[in-house]
């Protein structure tokens, strides 16, 4: 099939409270709290926040004791399920536990004793709740570092994977699922790969452990997006991958509406709400692209409707470039030609533009879009033909005057 990913590597598949996270789970998003977890009334907005962006998994930290106790409050009031983040206290991971939480997450590099980590196991499995090995390439156990030749490497990451895994494995313990992030996204991606083909965590059936991808400390937008896309959209391209998260020095509800986009649009997820795409803009636009797509954005994202809209700068190519979307507009004579699926339904005025996508959205929305073909004004599509003609007589071919330009440069050389 055109556009299809290569499958997704085999995982068990592990519940995290009522979400599934590997197998053949839809990949999830996932994204953290940065409020105090003890502000219980904070700390559920932003989890409702998270969860309307599209988080479908919502970490907290449960760095104190006071924490622990927060999330007694939050966990039976969040939309989703949370995830306890334990730093070196292994006794923040039994409280978490008393708390409620769906999963912890451990890192192996902070929590280094055995038996503590096999007292946590050992809790975690008499509950039934799942851990991630979270493995961060800043915070790799000291020992394991010098083993290593004093580097981060991609060997010593999912060794400490291994370690962490082999001692919940001595307790019987094997619900989990393991990240091995990195800052560096060459390093991510090769972590990630070794530990995806690691015979270590295979079982007889060929499947691994379900991973969670991250590019750790990625930073403020829009630098952490790129690295955190490059490192994800990689490994997901490669079928790696279950959960992911976006650590970005922002607005957490930027890392699950980033997470979610880009789910949506590998076509890991289906689409939840408005894809606006729009044209670039060029010699033949006959509007402020930008400008509009814009403000289109801003009035159909209220809407939550699960529909492409395009916004193209001219009628002379937008339409016919924008054929798959199920409605866009495209601008040309100071009118607004209006497209369903590439048929023409409507030509507004064009400071009407905008609120005709709404209509029409709305129609599409309500009705579908064989209703809103069916719709079509009368005269439209001639209307628009006219239009493209009269444009392509004006514009000709070379919209953007290039030729006009040659001669300007050829004649400023002839005067020197
Ligand atoms: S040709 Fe038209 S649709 Fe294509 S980039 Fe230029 S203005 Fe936009």
């Amino acid at each position: 099939m055109i556009g299809e990913l290569i499958p997704r590597r085999p995982t068990r598949q592990i519940m995290v409270g009522d979400v599934a996270v590997g197998g053949d789970a839809p990949v999830t998003v996932q994204s953290m709290t940065t409020t105090k977890t003890a502000d219980v009334d904070g700390t559920l907005a932003q989890i409702y926040a998270l969860a309307a962006a599209g988080a479908d998994i919502v970490r907290c930290t449960c760095n104190e004791q006071a924490a622990a106790e927060g999330l007694a409050r939050i966990v039976p009031r969040s939309p989703v399920p949370i995830v306890a983040d334990v730093h070196n206290n292994h006794l923040r991971a039994l409280e978490a536990l008393e708390a409620g939480v769906h999963c912890l997450r451990l890192n192996p590099g902070n929590i280094r004793n055995p038996d503590k980590i096999k007292a946590v196991a050992t809790a975690a499995g008499e509950r039934g709740v799942p851990i991630r090995i979270g493995v961060n390439g800043g915070s790799l156990d000291p020992a394991l570092y010098e083993r290593h030749g004093g580097e981060v490497t991609a060997a010593a990451m999912v060794e400490s994977a291994r370690h962490e895994y082999a001692l919940f494995r001595e307790v019987g313990f094997d619900d989990v699922k393991i990240s091995v992030k990195a800052s560096n996204v060459p390093l991510m991606i090769e972590a990630y790969r070794l530990l995806a083909d690691d015979p270590f965590f295979i079982d007889d059936e060929g499947r691994s452990v379900p991973l969670h991808l991250g590019v750790t400390e990625a930073g403020p937008l829009p630098g952490g997006l790129v690295k955190a896309t490059a490192g994800i959209a990689t490994l997901l391209c490669e079928g790696i991958g279950d959960t992911i998260r976006y650590s970005l020095t922002a607005d957490p509800v930027e890392e699950a509406v980033a997470g979610r986009l880009l789910l949506e649009s590998l076509g890991l997820r289906e689409r939840k709400g408005l894809d606006l795409i729009a044209c670039p803009s060029c010699g033949r636009a006959e509007v402020d692209v930008i400008a509009l797509a814009d403000e289109a954005q801003r009035a159909l994202s209220d809407m939550k409707i699960p529909i492409q809209v395009a916004v193209m700068g001219c009628v002379v190519n937008g339409p016919g470039e924008a054929r798959s979307a199920d409605l866009g507009i495209s601008a040309g004579r100071k009118r607004g030609h209006v497209f369903v699926k590439g048929s023409v339904v409507s030509v507004v005025a064009e400071d009407e533009m905008v609120d005709a996508l709404v209509h029409w959205a709305g129609i599409i929305a309500d009705d579908g879009v064989d209703a809103a073909l069916a719709r079509a004004e009368e005269g439209a599509a001639a209307a628009a033909e006219a239009d493209r003609a009269a444009l392509l007589d004006e514009q000709g071919d070379d919209a953007n005057a290039s030729e006009q330009r040659v001669e300007i440069i050829r004649a400023l050389e002839g005067k020197n």
